[in-house]
């Protein structure tokens, strides 16, 4: 592939880096300083750091505030409430006002000494850097297993390739971030969209560390939640299986009434067990429908804390 070096000639690179928070606030200045240490060595790019409280209960947004407070390379956006990490991770892109953003969890299991390596490959011209999970440490064998599987799945299935093993952590030229912020898509599944929009993608492998402090803010229900919007929106076997099994289904309780004789062997528990699956296939996407319908937006900002526009270093 032919990549063109990015140029800037008149002035120096922004780079945002956007950070989701639900319920953090063990890890924040943690996460601050090893970001600011990072960055400094960024020699000739301006950063800015943008903290999204998504919801918290528990002195988050104390915190980021204070962080803004005390430095102009440091944003705080408050959501109204808790809308999910993909909705955060939206906010945080929409405010970013970077040549390039990097997503980066909270709690570091994203190690944020990935950076400089990202950038040096958006700066070769990749558009996206993904960081791929060589490994997973502090994790249960549950959410390990659980998460292989998915992926794994989600691609078999999937109307166009997805990159395997990496979640939100990745730099995004910002050509892809302003696309990404455009969508009205009330279920965003953004690892999936960049797939989805295609453009030049690299990645950096890297071995997941265990979470600095605090638990997992992914309850089961979040990522049940995650995965039915990456399988609705990125896949329409789903909405073909119906067909499939009731096709299935039906082709078997003929052969059976055909075989014993019977008009009433057509019908029985495996021809109801695939009308049931088909009504609630359904009923998952009309609810994806509905959502789209309902034209909410995807989170509220009730607090912003911070220059707006673009300037800011890392802190000399
Ligand atoms: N997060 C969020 N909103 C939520 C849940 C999580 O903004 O509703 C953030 C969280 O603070 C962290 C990132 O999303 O920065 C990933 O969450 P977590 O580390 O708990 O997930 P895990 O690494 O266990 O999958
Ligand atoms: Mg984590």
């Amino acid at each position: 592939m032919l990549l063109e070096k990015r140029v800037f000639e008149h002035r120096r690179p922004i780079l945002s880096v956007v950070v989701p928070c639900y319920n953090e606030v063990e890890v924040l200045t943690h996460t601050r300083a090893r970001l600011d240490r990072v960055l400094k060595e960024l020699v000739g790019v301006e950063c800015e750091q943008i903290y999204v409280d998504d919801g918290s209960t528990d002195g988050t947004w104390q915190v980021i505030d204070r962080l803004a407070r005390q430095s102009d390379s440091v944003r705080a956006v408050k959501l109204s409430r808790n809308f999910g990490h993909q909705s955060a991770c939206l906010a945080g892109l929409r405010e970013a006002s970077g040549d390039a953003v990097v997503l980066i969890d909270a709690d570091l299991q994203d190690p944020p000494e990935l950076i400089p390596e990202m950038v040096a490959l958006w700066w070769d011209g990749w558009s996206v850097v993904s960081a791929r999970r060589r490994s997973r440490a502090g994790e249960t064998l549950f959410k390990k297993a659980s998460a292989y599987v998915f992926y794994r799945t989600l691609n078999l299935v999937s109307d166009h390739p997805l990159a395997l093993d990496t979640g939100d952590f990745r730099l995004l030229d910002r050509e892809v971030a302003a696309l990404l912020g455009e969508t009205t898509d009330k279920n965003a599944y953004l690892r999936g969209a960049v797939s989805w929009l295609g453009f030049p993608e690299t990645g950096v492998a890297y071995d997941r560390e265990s979470r600095h402090a605090g638990e997992s803010k992914y309850t089961l229900r979040k990522m049940l939640e995650l995965s039915r919007r990456g399988l609705l929106a990125h896949s329409s076997v789903p909405l073909r299986l119906p067909a499939y099994l009731g096709t299935i289904a039906l082709a078997g309780g003929l052969a059976r009434a055909a075989v014993r004789r019977d008009v009433r062997l057509l019908a029985g528990p495996g021809a109801f067990g695939a009308q049931a699956l088909a009504l609630g296939i359904v009923g998952e996407y009309l609810q994806t429908v509905l959502r789209q319908v309902q034209a909410r937006p995807a989170y509220i900002v009730e607090r912003r804390i911070g220059a707006t526009a673009p300037c800011l270093r890392a802190e000399e």
